[in-house]
Protein backbone atom coordinates (compact mmCIF):
# COMPACT_ATOMS: atom_id res chain seq x y z
CA UNK A 1 0.00 0.00 0.00
CA UNK A 2 3.10 2.53 0.63
CA UNK A 3 4.69 1.36 -2.19
CA UNK A 4 1.51 2.39 -4.32
CA UNK A 5 1.51 5.46 -2.19
CA UNK A 6 5.35 6.42 -3.41
CA UNK A 7 4.61 5.14 -6.95
CA UNK A 8 1.54 7.96 -7.15
CA UNK A 9 3.68 10.18 -5.83
CA UNK A 10 6.52 9.81 -8.03
CA UNK A 11 4.31 9.68 -10.90
CA UNK A 12 3.05 13.11 -10.09
CA UNK A 13 6.58 14.67 -9.76
CA UNK A 14 7.47 12.92 -12.81
CA UNK A 15 4.70 14.72 -14.38
CA UNK A 16 4.90 18.44 -12.74
CA UNK A 17 8.95 18.22 -13.89
CA UNK A 18 8.05 17.34 -17.69
CA UNK A 19 5.49 19.75 -17.66
CA UNK A 20 7.55 22.59 -16.36
CA UNK A 21 10.17 21.98 -18.63
CA UNK A 22 7.46 22.10 -21.39
CA UNK A 23 6.53 24.89 -20.06
CA UNK A 24 9.93 26.42 -19.63
CA UNK A 25 10.78 25.90 -23.28
CA UNK A 26 7.41 26.76 -24.33
CA UNK A 27 8.50 30.70 -22.56
CA UNK A 28 12.06 30.70 -23.86
CA UNK A 29 11.12 30.91 -27.27
CA UNK A 30 11.90 34.28 -28.28
CA UNK A 31 9.47 34.59 -31.36
CA UNK A 32 6.44 32.52 -29.62
CA UNK A 33 3.31 34.49 -31.05
CA UNK A 34 4.66 36.30 -33.78
CA UNK A 35 3.15 35.58 -37.13
CA UNK A 36 5.66 36.13 -40.05
CA UNK A 37 5.17 35.89 -43.60
CA UNK A 38 8.28 35.02 -45.89
CA UNK A 39 7.75 36.78 -49.23
CA UNK A 40 10.48 34.93 -51.92
CA UNK A 41 10.10 37.04 -54.48
CA UNK A 42 9.51 36.30 -58.11
CA UNK A 43 8.75 32.94 -59.02
CA UNK A 44 7.05 31.49 -62.46
CA UNK A 45 6.62 33.67 -65.44
CA UNK A 46 9.17 36.09 -63.54
CA UNK A 47 12.69 34.70 -62.92
CA UNK A 48 13.93 38.28 -61.92
CA UNK A 49 17.46 38.91 -62.45
CA UNK A 50 19.59 35.79 -63.84
CA UNK A 51 23.44 34.47 -64.81
CA UNK A 52 22.71 32.18 -67.48
CA UNK A 53 21.15 29.19 -66.22
CA UNK A 54 21.27 31.03 -62.21
CA UNK A 55 18.06 32.79 -61.60
CA UNK A 56 16.94 34.66 -58.68
CA UNK A 57 13.80 33.15 -58.20
CA UNK A 58 15.49 29.74 -57.60
CA UNK A 59 17.68 31.12 -55.12
CA UNK A 60 14.70 33.52 -53.34
CA UNK A 61 12.92 30.70 -52.89
CA UNK A 62 15.53 28.40 -51.23
CA UNK A 63 16.65 31.34 -48.76
CA UNK A 64 12.76 31.51 -47.79
CA UNK A 65 12.97 28.33 -46.76
CA UNK A 66 15.99 27.69 -44.53
CA UNK A 67 14.72 31.44 -43.34
CA UNK A 68 11.35 29.25 -42.15
CA UNK A 69 13.04 26.83 -40.80
CA UNK A 70 15.13 29.02 -38.55
CA UNK A 71 11.89 31.32 -37.28
CA UNK A 72 9.93 28.13 -36.89
CA UNK A 73 13.04 26.86 -34.97
CA UNK A 74 12.50 30.19 -32.86
CA UNK A 75 8.72 30.01 -32.35
CA UNK A 76 7.11 31.89 -35.12
CA UNK A 77 4.18 30.82 -37.02
CA UNK A 78 5.50 31.21 -40.51
CA UNK A 79 3.67 31.69 -43.60
CA UNK A 80 5.49 31.75 -46.99
CA UNK A 81 3.73 33.28 -49.67
CA UNK A 82 5.22 30.68 -52.62
CA UNK A 83 6.68 27.01 -51.69
CA UNK A 84 7.13 26.42 -55.18
CA UNK A 85 8.22 27.68 -58.92
CA UNK A 86 4.97 30.19 -59.41
CA UNK A 87 4.40 33.55 -60.02
CA UNK A 88 0.64 35.00 -58.38
CA UNK A 89 -0.97 36.46 -61.38
CA UNK A 90 -4.36 35.39 -62.67
CA UNK A 91 -4.76 34.52 -66.86
CA UNK A 92 -7.05 37.73 -66.65
CA UNK A 93 -4.88 40.22 -65.29
CA UNK A 94 -3.68 42.71 -67.12
CA UNK A 95 -0.71 43.87 -66.01
CA UNK A 96 0.42 39.92 -64.56
CA UNK A 97 3.37 41.92 -62.21
CA UNK A 98 0.77 44.22 -60.91
CA UNK A 99 -1.40 41.13 -60.10
CA UNK A 100 1.02 39.50 -58.62
CA UNK A 101 2.45 41.95 -56.08
CA UNK A 102 -1.38 42.81 -54.91
CA UNK A 103 -2.09 39.16 -54.43
CA UNK A 104 1.37 38.95 -52.34
CA UNK A 105 -0.27 42.13 -50.10
CA UNK A 106 -3.49 40.34 -49.69
CA UNK A 107 -1.52 37.38 -48.17
CA UNK A 108 0.01 39.59 -45.96
CA UNK A 109 -3.43 41.17 -45.11
CA UNK A 110 -5.06 38.02 -44.61
CA UNK A 111 -3.15 35.97 -42.26
CA UNK A 112 -2.87 39.02 -40.02
CA UNK A 113 1.26 39.10 -40.26
CA UNK A 114 3.25 40.88 -37.41
CA UNK A 115 5.66 41.32 -40.12
CA UNK A 116 6.82 40.53 -43.35
CA UNK A 117 10.03 39.54 -44.87
CA UNK A 118 10.69 39.93 -48.77
CA UNK A 119 13.23 37.92 -50.07
CA UNK A 120 15.13 39.41 -53.06
CA UNK A 121 19.04 39.07 -55.16
CA UNK A 122 20.47 42.43 -56.58
CA UNK A 123 22.11 42.56 -59.94
CA UNK A 124 24.38 45.93 -60.87
CA UNK A 125 26.71 46.66 -64.07
CA UNK A 126 29.69 47.07 -61.70
CA UNK A 127 30.42 43.20 -60.76
CA UNK A 128 32.38 44.68 -57.85
CA UNK A 129 29.68 45.44 -56.18
CA UNK A 130 28.54 43.18 -53.32
CA UNK A 131 27.12 42.49 -50.05
CA UNK A 132 23.65 42.45 -48.18
CA UNK A 133 21.35 44.90 -47.93
CA UNK A 134 17.89 45.85 -46.52
CA UNK A 135 15.22 48.63 -47.95
CA UNK A 136 12.29 50.04 -46.48
CA UNK A 137 9.66 51.96 -47.13
CA UNK A 138 9.16 55.13 -44.45
CA UNK A 139 5.02 53.82 -44.69
CA UNK A 140 5.38 53.30 -40.97
CA UNK A 141 8.46 53.61 -38.56
CA UNK A 142 9.05 50.31 -37.33
CA UNK A 143 9.87 49.53 -40.65
CA UNK A 144 13.67 51.46 -40.46
CA UNK A 145 14.08 50.15 -37.10
CA UNK A 146 13.53 46.33 -38.93
CA UNK A 147 15.99 47.00 -41.60
CA UNK A 148 18.29 48.82 -39.19
CA UNK A 149 18.24 45.48 -37.05
CA UNK A 150 19.22 43.23 -40.01
CA UNK A 151 21.73 45.12 -41.13
CA UNK A 152 23.79 45.39 -38.29
CA UNK A 153 23.84 41.48 -38.36
CA UNK A 154 24.38 41.76 -41.82
CA UNK A 155 27.45 44.01 -41.09
CA UNK A 156 28.39 41.66 -38.71
CA UNK A 157 27.63 38.15 -39.24
CA UNK A 158 28.26 38.98 -42.91
CA UNK A 159 31.09 41.53 -43.55
CA UNK A 160 28.49 43.50 -45.87
CA UNK A 161 29.99 47.18 -46.27
CA UNK A 162 26.03 48.19 -47.63
CA UNK A 163 23.91 50.00 -46.18
CA UNK A 164 19.96 50.50 -45.35
CA UNK A 165 18.14 52.45 -47.75
CA UNK A 166 14.55 52.95 -48.29
CA UNK A 167 12.64 52.00 -51.62
CA UNK A 168 9.43 53.61 -53.07
CA UNK A 169 8.41 50.20 -54.64
CA UNK A 170 4.55 49.39 -55.42
CA UNK A 171 4.57 46.52 -52.85
CA UNK A 172 6.62 48.26 -49.85
CA UNK A 173 4.13 51.46 -50.03
CA UNK A 174 0.82 49.91 -50.06
CA UNK A 175 0.88 47.82 -46.81
CA UNK A 176 1.15 49.18 -43.29
CA UNK A 177 2.49 45.74 -41.93
CA UNK A 178 5.85 46.37 -40.41
CA UNK A 179 8.11 44.76 -43.02
CA UNK A 180 11.57 45.07 -45.56
CA UNK A 181 12.55 44.01 -48.72
CA UNK A 182 16.11 42.16 -48.56
CA UNK A 183 18.70 42.09 -51.22
CA UNK A 184 20.55 39.33 -50.34
CA UNK A 185 23.71 39.62 -52.37
CA UNK A 186 24.65 40.85 -55.93
CA UNK A 187 24.50 37.95 -58.64
CA UNK A 188 26.68 40.60 -60.52
CA UNK A 189 29.57 39.88 -58.22
CA UNK A 190 31.28 36.40 -59.23
CA UNK A 191 32.28 35.34 -55.33
CA UNK A 192 28.77 36.28 -54.22
CA UNK A 193 27.32 34.76 -56.85
CA UNK A 194 28.63 31.37 -56.17
CA UNK A 195 28.22 32.26 -52.02
CA UNK A 196 24.31 32.89 -52.78
CA UNK A 197 23.85 29.47 -53.97
CA UNK A 198 25.41 27.45 -51.29
CA UNK A 199 23.34 26.27 -48.52
CA UNK A 200 25.83 27.37 -45.85
CA UNK A 201 25.51 30.90 -47.11
CA UNK A 202 22.04 30.79 -47.38
CA UNK A 203 22.02 28.95 -43.93
CA UNK A 204 23.93 31.99 -42.36
CA UNK A 205 21.39 34.73 -44.13
CA UNK A 206 18.55 33.01 -42.68
CA UNK A 207 20.29 33.15 -38.95
CA UNK A 208 21.63 36.84 -39.70
CA UNK A 209 17.76 38.00 -40.43
CA UNK A 210 16.17 35.86 -37.71
CA UNK A 211 18.53 37.18 -35.30
CA UNK A 212 17.76 40.53 -36.65
CA UNK A 213 13.78 40.23 -35.96
CA UNK A 214 14.57 39.29 -32.28
CA UNK A 215 16.60 41.97 -31.68
CA UNK A 216 13.92 44.14 -33.53
CA UNK A 217 11.11 42.92 -31.30
CA UNK A 218 12.92 42.39 -28.30
CA UNK A 219 13.67 46.33 -28.49
CA UNK A 220 9.91 47.62 -30.04
CA UNK A 221 7.21 45.25 -28.48
CA UNK A 222 6.24 48.15 -27.01
CA UNK A 223 5.83 49.76 -30.23
CA UNK A 224 4.54 46.98 -31.84
CA UNK A 225 2.01 48.15 -33.87
CA UNK A 226 2.87 52.03 -34.63
CA UNK A 227 2.15 53.41 -37.37
ZN1 LIG B 1 14.10 40.66 -57.22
Amino acid sequence: MLINKYKTLLLIIFFIFLFSIQWISAQSLPLQDTIIMVDAGHGGRDSGTYYGEIKEKDINLEIAKQLEQELTKNGAIVYMIRKSDIDLSSIYDSLKKRGDLYRRLLKIKETKSDLYISIHINWYDNSTLKGAEVLYNDINKNNKLLATSIMNYFKKDLNSTRSIKTTDLYMYRNTTTPGVLIECGYLSNPTERNLLQSKSYQQKLANSITKGIIKYLSKNKKIKYLI
